[in-house]
């Protein structure tokens, strides 16, 4: 897990009980705390996802709408905002994917591919691959870019960010282009609302939110035999009291369309986001300022965000005809695809500062102490065979950089 302040920290909560707490002064907040006790005053108490839903994604007050919360200004750091190598890397690996996926020269038309994103963020990842693509594969740097991207904000950044290029923005993956895809979705799937359900001496009822009067965890009705099967717990053996499952319904209906995209038009698409390969466990987690918070602290200020489960994305790929193969540790990909030693060729005609600076991040991305095994990699491609590098089974360790080769020691 990552032991720094890279994404997010440790899921902070462990009981069931949780107060808001709101500041008089905080117009956001209040506005976004009083309008989901209202509903649930007029409703009836919400399920997780629906709370989520409403912090994130509310129209002008939701956390993705009306700000920007990475770096180390904001909320939270990703990969690409850490260093530029991992765009690159990201980049040369789909151009890899693309030479291969491309059919002999027959001198029939080849179809016209297109690019995409799921949560861009800021647009640096997408800026820096395109970078590699313009030095190394004409044919990528030259296609439309869609990004799926539902914050305002965030897009104007983004159009600010990648000047050069066509860009089609999309608030749901409901009109993709007719084309092959080719692309990433990092950090994307972790942010989207997340159900959960909670057992109880053996039975599987809904965890929902209640305003009583302060927002917290109350319990619903029993799962339904269909619901059981959605949440995939019909084969589950009996669980310990208050084990938490979790179901993400918008993540598996988003994979779905993109592995029915891939399966019938060909591409591939990394899948990056730090997870796990089941759905046991509470790993929701809030975080505001680089530091855990209470989930109900706040809503609409802090980030939310939640560990995938790359076992029902993998399901989902396969019932669209796709495949999903992985997920290995970001810091096992990245060694096997070669940042190591991209990192120290960089490192080599950088001036002294910028040489630490370098490879402090590439030990951040891939130090298993850091970010380099809580986040996973997944590469979404049509059914077939074969194992691209950096998913291969073979040995290639993620060691850290030692203070001597940073040349701190
Ligand atoms: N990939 C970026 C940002 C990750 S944060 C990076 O690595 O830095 C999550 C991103 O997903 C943000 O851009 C956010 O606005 C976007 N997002 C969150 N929920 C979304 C949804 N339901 N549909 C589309 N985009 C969403």
């Amino acid at each position: 897990m990552p032991a720094d302040d890279s994404r997010r920290a440790l899921p902070v909560h462990a009981g069931t009980s949780y107060m808001t707490v709101a500041t008089d002064n905080d117009i956001n907040a209040d506005d976004v705390t009083s309008m989901i006790a209202a509903q649930i005053a007029a409703d009836g108490p919400l399920s997780l996802a629906t709370y989520i839903e409403r912090a994130l994604a509310t129209p002008d007050v939701g956390y993705y709408q009306s700000g920007d919360p990475f770096g180390r200004e904001g909320d939270f750091i990703t990969a690409p905002e850490i260093s530029g190598l991992f765009g690159e890397m990201c980049g040369l690996f789909l151009a890899h994917m693309f030479e291969l996926g491309q059919p002999l020269d027959t001198g029939a038309e080849k179809p016209q591919p297109a690019i995409i994103e799921c949560g861009p963020g800021r647009g640096t990842l997408m800026a820096d691959m395109q970078h590699v693509w313009g030095q190394l594969m004409p044919e990528l740097a030259a296609c439309h870019i869609h990004l799926i991207e539902t914050s305002p904000y965030l897009r104007t950044i983004q159009q600010q960010t990648l000047t050069e290029s066509v860009i089609h923005w999309h608030d749901d993956l409901s009109a993709l282009p007719a084309a092959p895809l080719y692309g990433i979705a990092n950090e994307f799937f972790d942010a989207l609302p997340v159900a959960h359900a909670i057992c109880r001496e053996g039975i599987w009822r809904h965890r929902l939110v209640i305003a009583d009067p302060d927002l917290g965890f109350g319990e619903g009705t029993p799962l339904t035999a269909t619901e059981l099967d959605r949440w995939h717990l019909s084969n589950k053996a009996a669980s310990p009291d208050g084990t938490v499952a979790e179901l993400c319904i918008l993540g598996e209906d988003i994979m779905h369309i993109l592995a029915a995209h891939i399966a019938t038009y060909g591409g591939a698409i990394l899948i990056i986001d730090y997870g796990k390969s089941d759905n046991i466990g509470d790993t929701v987690q809030a975080v505001s300022a680089h530091k855990p918070v209470d989930l109900f602290y706040q809503p609409g200020q802090v980030d939310i965000s939640h560990w995938v489960d790359f076992n029902a994305l993998a399901d989902c790929a396969l019932a669209a005809g796709a495949r999903l193969i992985g997920p290995v540790e970001q810091g096992t990909f990245l060694a096997k695809i070669g940042l190591k030693a991209r990192a120290e060729q960089a490192a080599t005609h950088a001036a002294p500062d910028m040489r630490r600076a370098l490879l402090a991040a590439y030990d951040r991305l891939v130090s298993p102490a850091q970010m380099g095994s809580a986040f996973k990699v997944a590469l979404l491609v049509p059914q077939g065979e074969g194992t691209p590098p950096g998913f291969m089974n073979n040995d290639i360790k993620t060691e850290a950089v030692s203070p001597a080769e940073r040349g701190d020691g």
